[in-house]
């Protein structure tokens, strides 16, 4: 099925919109600047309402229908979140505005730093980095700096476990580390004696993730963290899954010394298509003078008379810029507002719940689909989509099944140490009769599998696209609207 494009149509004169008359007096426009063709489509209101909104259905959203893709936390968006950020106060002004014709928006992100160090235990945050994946850059940058700024420039190895997401060793390979993978035990927390192997004068450091990329919180978690510290290494949390953590626990106070967190999944900010990331950094104490700059600070705290008044600083040994301006600042509004709205119980309660409905949903498909580290898991569990009976039958198949039901499919194939992985990760705001939708379905693809595989294999039949050619997809992308050859 395709879909005209928006040139395909537009005919001449079929005008959509109207200018308001002119509050200004007329002027020439400079002619050096006037393009002298420029081909906009010419659409009536409705037909651009409707070529929109018939595309945006053609894929899945959390707007739409369950999406538990384990790892990237899809959760719902709050809608109140757009609201705020379209204040005319944070969506008019401009970030070179004198600072103390700004200072709502910077008092705002100083908040939004603060609140962030408080629920993390850390010392001090930075909200430049864009998403997730830069903020483990902006981490791995300031662990070399720190150990530079010691003179000690042996340490240039890292260690990732298997078990990690895909942008910790690319992170870490373009900061300059050598990477090498740590094995983990098998209960899948970080295996203490191949940690040990690799303690020595030439380690800068750790990335870890807890919970990890199994669901399951690392039991080795406090004494991992020693032993690198102990051999002068420090410890890089990926702070993705924070979601299941909030309120409960601190990942500074567990040994941890710079850390990311992901807006757009734990604090319900636009996830991909939908918007720009963002992935602030904080960390310890020791570490607070080799953030990128600048950093908001507030430098006087106000009284009854006078407000407060911030400012904009560069900490003494900054690893510099690694972001235009202030980072994705009405991302940062969307935040603040999600805690503000929930409070320090309501974000405990995010994590209680995501922690509740994923142990829900296990327990439920257990006994059918194997999971091969079986334990109590936190905001995600990960199962296999395989089974001796159904030979031929690949989690792909599970996942493509899962659209004709009307969800997202889970992760496939993440973390790599789970053959035909799916990671499931429900979200805290699914109600009981959806996960209950969910585990249905994902019993009866079970039995399917076994008595007609077929039905998976020629799956999805009731999505606008079949099966895509994935690797013309890559290969062959095409980003832009094409113009009709006659345009
Ligand atoms: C999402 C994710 C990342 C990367 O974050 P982005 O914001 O997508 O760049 C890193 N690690 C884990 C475990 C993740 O789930």
């Amino acid at each position: 099925m395709t879909e005209p494009t928006i040139f395909e149509l537009s005919r001449p004169n079929r005008k959509g919109i109207r200018f308001p008359a002119p509050d200004v007096p007329l002027s020439e426009l400079p002619k050096e600047f006037l393009r002298e063709e420029l081909p906009l489509p010419e659409v009536p209101e409705n037909e651009v309402i409707r070529h929109f909104t018939n595309i945006s259905q053609l894929n899945h959203a959390v707007d739409i229908g369950f999406y538990p893709l384990g790892s990237c936390t899809m959760k719902y968006n709050p809608k109140i979140n757009e609201e705020t950020s379209r204040l005319p106060g944070f969506s008019q002004i401009h970030p070179l505005q004198p600072v103390k014709t700004v200072q709502g928006a910077l008092g705002l992100m100083h908040e939004t730093q603060r609140w962030l160090a408080e629920i993390s235990g850390f010392n001090t945050v930075s909200l430049q980095p864009a998403a997730g994946a830069h903020g483990e850059l902006t981490g791995v940058l300031i662990i070399r700096a720190y150990h530079r700024s010691r003179g000690d420039t042996k340490r240039t190895k890292m260690l990732v476990p298997d078990s990690a997401h895909g942008t910790n060793p690319a992170s870490s390979a373009m900061s300059g580390m050598k990477i090498i993978e740590l094995t983990s035990d098998d209960r899948g927390n970080i295996d203490l004696d191949a940690l040990k192997a690799e303690c020595d004068d030439t380690l800068a450091g750790i990335m870890i993730t807890n919970p990890n990329t199994l669901g399951l919180f690392d039991e080795n978690i406090i004494e991992a963290c020693q032993l690198v510290h102990e051999s002068g290494g420090l410890v890089y949390g990926d702070g993705a899954n924070m979601n299941a953590l909030l309120g409960i626990y601190k990942p500074a106070e567990m040994g941890i010394d710079v850390m990311h967190f992901n807006l757009h999944k734990t604090f319900a900010t636009p996830h991909g298509g939908g918007g720009p990331g963002s992935g602030p950094v904080g960390v310890i104490e020791e570490l607070a003078d080799f953030l990128p700059a600048p950093l908001v600070v507030m430098t006087s705290a106000g009284d009854e008379d006078n407000p407060a008044f911030y400012d904009l600083i560069n900490p003494e040994q900054t690893i510099g810029r690694v972001k235009s301006f202030h980072g994705h600042f009405s991302i940062i509004v969307r935040a603040f507002t999600y805690m503000l709205s929930l409070g320090k119980n309501g974000l405990k309660d995010v994590a209680i719940h995501a922690v509740l409905n994923a142990n829900y949903i296990q327990a439920l498909v257990k006994d059918v689909y194997h999971i091969p580290y079986e334990r109590t898991c936190m905001h995600e569990f990960v199962a296999e989509g395989k089974w001796e009976d159904a030979p031929g039958i690949r989690a792909l198949d599970i996942s493509k099944r899962l659209i004709d039901f009307g969800f997202h499919p889970p992760t496939n194939y993440f973390p790599l140490i789970v053959h035909e992985a799916l990671m499931i990760e429900p979200t805290e705001t699914e109600t009981k009769e959806t996960m209950d939708a969910f585990v249905d379905a994902l019993l009866q693809i079970a039995n399917e599998a076994k008595t007609d595989p077929d039905i998976l294999h020629n799956a999805p039949t009731k999505a606008p696209f079949g099966r895509l050619d994935e690797v013309k997809a890559a290969k062959e992308l095409i980003l832009k609207t094409q113009l009709p050859e006659d345009y």
